[in-house]
């Protein structure tokens, strides 16, 4: 799929194009439409035989859909890619792929709250098993915790919010001397920084919801199978992948699909049956985003990177977790891995711990405060009291989140305007003023409420923001 005649921004803007026979519509049609209609008797029936190649029903598939796995595949050079509503489905998608009852998978603690949830909570009750490793970049750590039964390591390539690179070919290599894949979560660096595939990782999954869109506007997930794990080397470790299928009629998967069959039994037994199906019409956002990815993480990149800076240089912030700065124990691996740039989310803890973190989020006014990342606009959050609330204060101080730490999505907007925001912070913290004296700067009823994030009818459980 890979066309190395062309650089990235030329790939993300017409990779896996295919022209509309129809009507000639420069830009892909949204085809919200259920599902296909079948010519004849015959062509059901060889549709539905996958002796005929051709939409049926849009939770197998979708045009629309298959126009942006087309494309990230291509991106993050796999050999294809699963469009889902949401990165919380794509690992889901990803794990039942590979995994079964009585299973274990080795992950990096850094990982999103979420995911950890998904694999403590979820895939536990369903009898798979899951360790941490403390130290990510301590490969005799991942080493040590292989047990026989280990099916996958799982890390991240940039995690949140403290930017601890990860040392991608370091950790494949671990994870393959164990004889198991390493699937990253490629998120937060995209495959515009780094390609995970390209240093050893096998499977790469996204939150699409993220810096693919860029702009917001709704959620999607990626899974793309990188096409490198070889199922055939150990092959009753993978008997669903490397076993006869009545389906296939009698191959397996490997037989019938080669360096395929991981992402096609996980789009056609995984996801089809579980259902986690996109709306075409987020898709289509999706791609629009996609096209712009260069541009916008560059800047982001950027303005993150200048942002650091000047944090650093602040008398009341004691720790800017940037791994674009010399201070950072990451600088290394975002040097090799990411010299690009070490994306846009990042974290830095305020000397005042809680007290000084509430006055400051609450000064920003063009910093959005909000759990999301990648967005085009700037975020900001405080995750000892939101993301990682749900952790004791013991395990919050064992990963390093502070009760001064503050997290930023950096956005795209003028970094100027970002300092002279982020200042107003600083401004607040040396006036003295604090989150209990919102009266005296005259705030409204209204805007307290939001403030304090109490808007009536929402709930949110913190470990899956
Ligand atoms: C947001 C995020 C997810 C979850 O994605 P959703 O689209 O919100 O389901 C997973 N991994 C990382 C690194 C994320 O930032």
């Amino acid at each position: 799929m890979a066309n190395d005649d062309h650089g990235f921004s030329t790939e993300q803007v017409h990779g896996g194009f295919v022209p509309d026979a129809g009507h000639g519509a420069r830009i892909p049609a949204i085809h919200m439409s259920s599902g296909f209609l079948f010519d004849d008797f015959d062509q059901a029936r060889d549709r539905f035989a996958g002796t005929e190649d051709g939409y049926t029903y849009t939770r197998l598939g979708n045009p629309t859909n298959a126009d942006v796995e087309r494309r990230v595949a291509l991106l993050e050079r796999g050999v294809e890619a699963i469009l889902v509503g949401s990165g919380q489905a794509a690992a889901t998608i990803a794990f039942l792929g590979l995994l079964q009852a009585g299973d274990h998978v080795l992950a990096a603690r850094s990982i999103y709250e979420g995911t950890k949830g998904l694999l403590v909570q979820n895939l536990g009750r369903l009898g798979i098993e899951v360790n941490f490793v403390a130290d990510q970049r301590d490969l005799d750590e991942w080493a040590r915790l292989v047990r026989p039964n280990t099916k996958a390591f799982f890390a991240e390539t940039i995690p949140n919010p403290k930017n601890d690179v990860l040392d991608i070919t370091g950790v494949a290599d671990t994870a393959h001397r164990a004889g198991v894949p390493l699937i990253v979560d490629n998120t937060l660096a995209t495959p515009y920084l780094v390609r995970p595939v390209e240093h050893g990782a096998d499977i790469v999954i996204h939150s699409a919801s993220k810096f693919l869109s860029g702009h917001g506007a709704g959620l999607g997930g990626v899974v793309v199978d990188g096409g490198t794990f070889d199922w055939s080397a150990s092959p009753e470790r993978w008997q669903h992948l490397t076993s006869p299928e009545r389906s296939l009629g009698g191959e397996s998967y490997v037989e019938r699909y080669g360096n395929r069959a991981f992402v096609v039994f996980a789009r056609d037994v995984v996801a089809s049956r579980i259902g986690p199906t996109p709306s075409p019409f987020n898709a289509f956002l999706i791609r629009q985003g996609i096209e712009t990815l260069s541009l916008r993480v560059e800047r982001h990149s950027a303005n993150a990177l200048a942002v650091a800076q000047w944090l650093e240089a602040q008398p009341e912030v004691t720790s800017v977790d940037h791994a674009g700065l010399a201070s950072s124990p990451f600088h290394d691996l975002a040097q090799r891995y990411l010299p690009r740039g070490a994306g846009s989310v990042f974290a830095f803890t305020l000397a005042g711990g809680e007290a000084a973190a509430h006055t400051f989020i609450d000064s920003v006014q063009l910093f959005s405060r909000m759990t999301h990342l990648g967005d085009v606009r700037s975020l900001i959050l405080h995750p000892a009291t939101t993301t990682h609330a749900g952790k004791t204060a013991a395990e919050r101080a064992d990963q390093g989140i502070d009760d001064g730490l503050i997290r930023l999505s950096v956005g795209i907007e003028d970094v100027a305007d970002l300092l002279r925001d982020l200042e107003r912070g600083f401004a607040a913290l040396r006036s003295g003023i604090d989150g209990e004296s919102l009266e005296a700067r005259g705030v409204s009823d209204a805007e307290r409420a939001s403030l304090e994030h109490s808007v009536p009818g929402t709930h949110v459980i913190s470990e899956e923001l």
